[in-house]
């Protein structure tokens, strides 16, 4: 946590010792293309951060494993995988006699699942399916700042500034260190206000155009590299920093932009399928690449 910084302190382990945390990164693309999966993180095996098309990637077996999906907004790339992963686990579950996979999200984000995905029309209502009374899915709200105790491991919600209500997350480790997933985002001074009173040991945060499309991410309410590069500003201090949500082709041309940015941060892309490890204070990142 931050050494002496106003604000509350970072939310603790509710258990003594847990191993370091692990984040399989399944989908950190804009869009979709071969290669390129939408948004999707698993924390350990029992935690799903977004649901995009990188949950594909998961075995029946992973998949089932999965108690909580953390949904930071409502637009299809972050969401679509969640019905399917209901079908997909019914059975598995059932048969573990395993409780309901609990969807988290603002109000606002589960209110626009119910109407727009979980209808009957466009896919079936999984929160009462296979039956009422024990439902594969169940729909839990939550509100910025919140800190939420998933399987004993304190996440917080964190805000965003979308074009529908949206939030980022921090994931913490045993010592108080944070994990900080931004989001799809535009410029978020309560962001970094928040994030000043954190000891964020690594940033994901979405560039999600290219310079030259200022215009469109300001419209759409996603950064370019000279909005990131204020943004990062925010940092009070030299920061792990991976970028994600980058559309399909685009991830040289932005790069290359970002690298020409006056930073004291360490800024990479993020790659699906690569394992994050988040080391506990004093000792050595690890980190594994796919294949
Ligand atoms: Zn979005
Ligand atoms: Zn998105």
């Amino acid at each position: 946590m931050a050494e002496d910084g106003p604000g509350s302190p970072a939310p603790q382990w509710a258990e003594e010792s847990i191993p370091p945390m692990q984040i399989r990164v399944l989908g950190c693309s804009g869009s979709i293309a071969a290669g390129c999966r939408t948004t999707s993180y698993l924390i350990g095996a029992d935690i799903l951060v977004d649901a995009g098309t990188g949950v594909g990637d998961l075995t029946l077996e992973e998949m089932a494993a999965i108690d909580h999906i953390l949904v930071s907004h409502s637009h299809l790339d972050h969401v679509l995988a969640i019905g399917l992963l209901a079908d997909s686990v019914t059975r598995r579950r059932d048969a573990m006699q395993r409780p309901p996979v609990q969807v988290h999200a603002l109000p606002e984000t589960l209110d626009a699942l119910r109407r727009h995905i979980f209808n009957g029309v466009i896919w079936p209502d999984f929160t009462r399916l296979p039956s009422a009374e024990h439902p594969v899915l169940t729909l839990h709200p939550f509100a910025v700042g919140d800190v939420l105790q998933l399987g004993g491991r304190p996440i917080e919600v964190l805000p965003a500034a979308h074009t529908v209500p949206a939030v980022g997350f921090a994931a913490f480790t045993n010592d108080g260190g944070a994990w900080v997933f931004t989001g799809d985002t535009g410029p978020n001074p309560a962001l970094w206000a928040r994030l000043a009173q954190l000891d964020v040991r690594m940033l994901v945060i979405e560039t999600a155009f290219r310079d030259d499309e200022l215009a469109l991410a300001r419209v759409s309410r996603h950064l370019c590299p000279a909005l990131l590069n204020a943004e990062l500003a925010g940092l009070t201090q030299a920061t792990e920093v991976c970028i994600t949500h980058v559309k399909p082709g685009e991830l040289e041309t932005v790069m290359a932009e970002i690298a020409q940015l006056q930073t004291p941060h360490h800024i990479r892309p993020l790659v699906s399928g690569q394992t994050l490890v988040l080391a506990e204070r004093g000792a050595v990142a690890d980190e594994r690449r796919p294949g």
